[in-house]
């Protein structure tokens, strides 16, 4: 595939540590209403000093804007990315999960594959999942042969 289409359909353009900062401070801004700086650092497990110079990057690159003691509030651009990420780490997230994987080992593949999923290739594993959620016998046939539960 051309380069130009590939860019089309994931977000290589961004480095994964960008696009988690945003992914964190939109989940932050969604629940409580706003970003600080020592909530970001303790969600990303950064140092405060770090996440102050990203944020300051992020600012100069358009993603959000930062007054020092009004916080973060995210452009247009940023919020396209951190919600994205945000959803593709929710639709893996309950894809995995589903299966009865322990949380440990769910939580660090997302973290790994939301930076690398196409959007094509996670528009098939939200359709996976929506069916598999409505079909809990399906479901549980699958998670006996993977030996999650017992077999009948
Ligand atoms: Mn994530």
């Amino acid at each position: 595939m051309p380069a130009a289409k590939r860019q089309e359909t994931t977000a290589h353009v961004h480095s994964p540590a960008v696009e988690d900062y945003l992914e964190q401070i939109h989940n932050l801004i969604e629940g409580k209403g706003y970003a600080r700086v020592v909530d970001i650092a303790k969600n990303l497990g950064i140092s405060q000093a770090s996440v102050t110079n990203m944020i300051q990057r992020l600012h100069a690159e358009g993603y959000l804007i930062y007054e020092r003691y009004r916080g973060v509030v995210m452009t247009e651009a940023g919020r396209r990315i951190g919600q994205e990420i945000a959803r593709r780490h929710e639709v893996l997230t309950r894809l995995l999960s589903g299966f009865g994987l322990d949380p440990e080992t769910v939580h660090e593949d997302v973290e790994g594959m939301e930076h690398h999923i196409s959007r094509q290739t996670l528009d098939v594993l939200t359709l996976l999942m929506e069916e598999l959620e409505a079909n809990p016998d399906l479901l549980k046939k699958l998670k006996q042969r993977l030996g999650k539960i017992a077999k009948p």
